[in-house]
């Protein structure tokens, strides 16, 4: 058993958010031990393509890796490929699921977060599959063959961006959700209404209110029974219906946890030494303070980096907040969304039509500042005005929604309001 050393940087999670930290702890100058955990066998890599270019093949495996196996040795950092069983924040160190203990000066927690599966009889079956890693994209991508009948459960992101994706390969293509319109609150209205009319465009079957019920398997396929009595036949259905993060190991730690593990604006968590990041973390707000949790590359990359610093305690001793703004984007066909700030916090809006069918959402508080922004359109036509919208939400500007809905108003022009 190796002892436990109290000179080492530990992080659980080798995902995203932990690959990209165990990699600042380097940039930021830390030349002790870097203990990277990760119960995937692979070296952390990002989750975007997995349900897009990985899918269609214009993307492999090696090319969604954060970095070169030559890369990571010449970092330095000890990869272990194990799960971590159990945290011992009285004696700082860790057990992996091999017996192994590791001691730690400082720990993060970047353990992200479980798909959720579908609970209704049949929902076990080896051809119900979710999506959250390259083994996944893998098995899911094996069976997108042309013809081949698939049926998503969810008009989440995961969901609409893997029916695109089959689309493109020739699927026959259902998708039920169980709410009234795609993709829940992350989206307004106006923009879930073009989605859905892009994806019945493209040749999804898209069913609005549908419950699953139950799945059986039958001669002709699998089918899916909705709640009202519709059948539903497939090949393979993929349940794209979110994620929880565990918290069960925090929790048995004694950290406190909510709907993630609560951490401050400095990314600590309830006890000395030990932080958390990425999409396990629950953390406030920059713009409201209200606690959130986020589920987005973004997230997990900006918050790596303030999570490094912390764990070497901070810069010049103080510990550094986590301030960026929110942000977002998913890819459907030739389509792109991106959403800025926090819309939920407006109190009024005003909306801008794109080039092509593309439109604007901005989103203003009491006093005509900008708290948020919501883009959707053809991604060559409109990815210069999204970014900029986004800038626009991140300098705080300030304008009236006339003008912000007036296309005759470049965007470029609001950069003089900037807070
Ligand atoms: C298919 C897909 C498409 C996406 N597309 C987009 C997109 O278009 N835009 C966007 O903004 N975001 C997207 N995301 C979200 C984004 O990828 C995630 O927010 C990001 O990966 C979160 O990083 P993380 O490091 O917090 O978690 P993860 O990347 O999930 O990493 C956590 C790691 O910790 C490991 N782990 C957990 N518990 C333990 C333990 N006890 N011991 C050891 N290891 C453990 C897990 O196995 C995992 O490898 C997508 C996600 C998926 C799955």
């Amino acid at each position: 058993m190796q002892t436990p050393d109290s000179t080492s940087m530990v992080i659980v999670g080798a995902g995203h958010c932990g690959g990209r930290a165990a990699q600042a702890l380097r940039t930021a100058g830390w030349l002790g031990p870097i203990h990277l955990v990760g119960d995937e066998p692979h070296a952390p890599y990002e989750r975007p393509p997995l349900s897009k270019d990985l899918l269609t093949g214009g993307k492999q495996a090696a090319e969604c890796a954060l970095h070169s196996a030559d890369d990571w040795a010449s970092l330095h950092i000890t990869r272990h490929v194990a799960q971590v069983t159990a945290l011992h924040p009285a004696s700082r160190s860790i057990t992996l699921s091999g017996g192994q203990t590791l001691g730690y000066q400082s720990l993060l927690l970047a353990t992200g977060g479980k798909v959720r599966t579908l609970s209704i009889p049949g929902g076990d079956l080896p051809e119900v599959l979710t999506l959250r890693n390259l083994m996944d994209a893998a098995t899911l991508g094996s069976r997108l063959v042309p013809g081949h009948r698939l049926l998503v459960v969810g008009g989440g992101f995961i969901g609409l961006e893997v029916a695109a994706s089959a689309r493109k390969l020739g699927c026959e293509v259902t998708l039920v959700e169980g709410a009234p319109r795609l993709m829940g609150r992350a989206v307004p209205e106006p923009v879930a209404e073009r989605a859905l009319a892009l994806h019945r465009a493209q040749g999804v079957r898209v069913l609005l209110g549908a419950s699953p019920h139950s799945i059986a398997r039958t001669a002709e396929g699998l089918c899916m029974a909705l709640a009202d009595g519709t059948q539903i036949v497939a090949d393979t259905v993929l349940a794209g219906i979110g994620i929880v993060p565990d918290l069960a190991l925090p929790g048995a730690a004694g950290l406190a946890v909510g709907r993630g593990i609560c951490v401050n604006a400095q990314l600590q968590t309830s006890l000395p030494g030990i932080f958390a990041a990425g999409d396990v973390a629950e953390f406030p707000s920059v713009l409201s303070g209200q606690l959130v949790r986020q589920e987005t590359w973004h997230n997990a990359e900006t918050q790596a980096a303030i999570a490094a610093q912390n764990m070497l305690g901070g810069i010049d001793g103080n510990l550094v907040a986590y301030t960026a703004f929110p942000w977002f984007w998913s890819d459907q066909y030739h389509y792109q969304l991106q959403v800025a700030g926090e819309p939920a916090l407006a109190t009024h809006s005003a909306t801008r039509a794109l080039d092509g069918d593309g439109l604007l959402i901005f989103y203003l508080d009491a006093s005509d500042t900008l708290v948020g922004a919501c883009g959707w359109g053809e991604t060559s036509r409109v990815a210069k005005d999204l970014k900029l919208a986004r800038t626009l939400v991140e300098k705080g500007v300030t304008a009236s929604a006339e003008a912000l809905a007036d296309p005759a108003t470049k965007l470029k022009a609001f950069l003089s309001n900037a807070r």
